[in-house]
């Protein structure tokens, strides 16, 4: 066989090998390369949302966007939102709807090249579900899964008063404002999960154990998207 002859037979391959992965790649579900990953990471008060916020960024690439972070900005600088929020913060409950969700509307939209969003204390109402549903569907894009980390109570309570005791934060150093926001969460914010389920979106993993088994969990979830 001549060069020429074996060249035109190697080009022949490329070619044929580059329409094989095409075909592959169309019968294959995938994520598209535009598509955001967009996480609700959700659970009660102290069952580690945060800590495995700050993991999943550096896994994934996407930016973690934490409304109750937001709002402790705000009171540090003493903003009219700051004030505003502070008022309820201070008692264990929640933020009224319209100036969360504002606030977190602003916040996505600053970050209009974000490969993805994990979104961690929002949404904390069906309010507030509704609206990032919609508003997320103005811009193409949705839910990619909501996450819950599964804590026993008491637990959550240990771990808040010892998270309060360090880091001073007033709302994680008084029991009774700690058991306000659970219950709190079982009467408003539960219902999220459920509203999800409905969609088919909402996945339970225990919220227990270390924290590399707890990412564990959750990337093996992530990645079965
Ligand atoms: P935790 O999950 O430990 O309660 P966060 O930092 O997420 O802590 O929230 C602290 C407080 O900020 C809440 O108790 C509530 O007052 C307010 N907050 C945070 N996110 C929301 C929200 N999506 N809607 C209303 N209030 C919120």
């Amino acid at each position: 066989m001549s060069y020429q002859n074996n060249f035109t037979l190697h080009e022949t391959i490329i070619h044929k090998m580059k329409f094989l992965k095409w075909l592959i790649s169309i019968f294959t579900p995938q994520r598209s390369k535009t598509k955001m990953l967009n996480i609700i990471l959700f659970g009660p008060p102290g069952s580690g949302k945060g800590t495995q916020a700050e993991y999943l960024i550096k896994e994934y690439g996407i930016i973690h966007i934490s409304t109750g972070d937001l709002f402790r900005y705000e009171m540090g600088n003493n903003t009219e939102l700051g004030l505003k929020a502070k008022e309820y913060m201070a008692k264990g409950e929640l933020v009224p709807d319209e100036v969360t969700i504002g606030m977190l509307k602003n916040k996505v939209n600053a970050n209009p090249d974000a490969k993805g969003i994990i979104f961690d204390g929002f949404p904390r109402t069906i309010t507030q579900a509704e609206a990032l549903d919609t508003f997320l569907s103005e811009k193409d894009t949705e839910v990619s899964a909501l996450i819950a980390l599964d804590v026993p109570e008491e637990e959550l309570v240990v771990r808040l008063l010892g998270r309060g005791a360090s880091s001073g934060r007033a709302d994680d150093m008084d029991e009774s404002i700690i058991k306000n926001r659970i219950s709190v969460y079982n009467s408003e914010t539960a219902p999220v999960f459920e509203y999800y389920k409905s969609k088919n979106k909402s996945n339970l993993i225990p919220g227990i154990g270390s924290k590399d088994d707890i990412f564990n969990r959750l990337t093996t979830v992530i990645n079965a998207l």
